[in-house]
C-alpha cells in the first residue's frame, strides 16, 4: 500500500480474492493452549453443558477455551452476511444496542483521539461501525474490518466509513501503519488470538496503542453462575479470559499493558427483558423486548450497569523502532 497519506483498502476486489475458508466436518482434534502451547487441559464443561463446545482450562497457564472445536465460526459468520438479504438477524434492537453502547467506549475513544490527533485507526471487527464513527467524528482517519458483509455495508452506508469485508490477516496492511487498533468483543471469537495479536503489533507503529475488550471470568458471576454464566453460554465464544490470562497473552504477543479497566455496559430495558426471556425461554417476553426496542422510551431509559464481567486493556506495541533491545525478537516470538 505504500506510504501515501491515505490508502483506501481495496474493498470488494480484495474480498473476492480472499481465501475461501472451507467448512470442514466437525473437528474432533483437541486444540493446544493458545497462551503457553501446552496440550494438557482439564475439562470444565463437557460439550452441551455450558455451550455447544467443550470448555477446558489449561493446567499450565489457566487459559480457558473451547476444545475440540465443533465448527469454523468465521466461515459461518461470513456466510450470514452474504447476499443482499443477509440472513444474519441484526434486528432493530441489536442495531439500537450498538448505538447505545457507543457511550461505553467514550473513555477509550477520547484517549485514542487525544494521544494521536488525526492519526490512523483500525478497528478489527467493527460490526456496524458505531464506535469507529465516533473516532471519525473526532478527526481520526478510520479503517474498519468486518468479515460479515451485511454489517460491513451498514457501516459504509450509515456512517460513510471505509470498511472492508475481511479479516486482519487477509487485509495484509504494511508494517507500522496504524497509530491505534481497536478490537472490542472480538478476541473471544478468534481461532488463534495470539497470531492475530502479533499481526496487530506488526501493523501498529512503535508505541501505537491496542484497545482490547472481552468478557472476563475471574468474577463472582462466573463463580456463582458457572455453566449458566451469560458469556460462557455463547456458542460463538472460543476463549474465556481472566484479568491474568489476557494480560499474559498481550505481553507474550509483544505488548505492554498501560491501562486496565473493568467497564460498565449501557443497558436498555429491552435488553434486560430479552435476557430474562432467553434464560427462561419465554417467547412472549422476547416479543415484548423486540417491540420495546423499537420505541424511543427504551433508549431514554438506558443506564450503565457494571457487574464486573468485562475487561478492557490499553496496551502499547513494544517494537524497538531504533531502540530495539537485543533479544527482543526472541522474547516475543
Ligand atoms: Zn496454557
Amino acid at each position: 500500500m505504500g506510504s501515501s497519506e491515505h490508502e483506501p483498502v481495496p474493498l470488494d476486489a480484495a474480498a473476492a480474492e480472499a481465501p475461501v475458508l472451507g467448512r470442514p466436518d466437525a473437528r474432533t482434534d483437541s486444540v493446544p493452549c493458545n497462551l503457553c502451547g501446552a496440550d494438557d487441559p482439564e475439562v470444565l464443561f463437557e460439550a452441551g453443558v455450558a455451550q455447544e463446545g467443550r470448555v477446558v482450562r489449561c493446567r499450565g497457564c489457566g487459559l480457558m477455551y473451547v476444545s475440540p472445536r465443533r465448527r469454523v465460526e468465521l466461515a459461518d459468520y461470513r456466510e450470514r452476511g452474504e447476499g443482499e438479504d443477509a440472513g444474519w438477524p441484526l434486528s432493530p434492537s441489536s442495531l439500537e444496542r450498538q448505538r447505545n453502547q457507543v457511550r461505553d467506549y467514550r473513555h477509550s475513544v477520547r484517549a485514542v483521539a487525544e494521544a494521536y490527533p488525526g492519526g490512523r485507526v483500525l478497528e478489527v471487527g467493527c460490526c456496524t461501525g458505531a464506535v469507529l464513527a465516533e473516532l471519525k467524528r473526532l478527526g481520526m482517519r478510520c479503517i474498519g474490518l468486518e468479515p460479515n458483509g451485511w454489517a460491513c455495508r451498514y457501516a459504509r452506508e450509515e456512517y460513510g466509513l471505509e470498511v472492508a469485508p475481511m479479516t486482519l490477516e487477509e487485509a495484509a496492511f504494511p508494517d507500522d501503519h496504524f497509530d491505534a487498533v481497536l478490537m472490542l468483543h472480538v478476541i473471544e471469537h478468534l481461532t488463534d488470538p495470539m497470531a492475530t495479536l502479533r499481526e496487530i503489533r506488526r501493523v501498529l507503529k512503535p508505541g501505537g496503542t491496542l484497545v482490547v475488550e472481552t468478557p472476563r471470568y475471574d468474577t463472582w458471576s462466573f463463580e456463582l453462575m458457572g455453566r449458566r454464566e451469560r458469556n460462557v453460554v455463547d456458542d460463538w465464544h472460543l476463549y474465556f479470559y481472566t484479568t491474568e490470562t489476557l494480560r499474559r497473552t498481550l505481553e507474550k504477543a509483544g505488548f505492554r499493558v498501560v491501562e486496565k479497566r473493568v467497564p460498565s455496559r449501557t443497558v436498555v430495558p429491552s435488553r434486560l427483558i430479552g435476557a430474562v426471556a432467553k434464560a427462561f425461554r419465554l417467547r412472549f417476553l422476547d416479543r415484548m423486548a423486540h417491540g420495546l426496542a423499537r420505541t424511543r422510551v427504551n433508549s431514554w431509559l438506558a443506564f450503565p450497569l457494571n457487574i464486573g464481567d468485562l475487561l478492557r486493556y490499553h496496551a502499547v506495541a513494544e517494537k524497538g523502532g531504533g531502540t530495539a533491545k537485543p533479544g527482543e525478537r526472541e522474547a516475543v516470538a
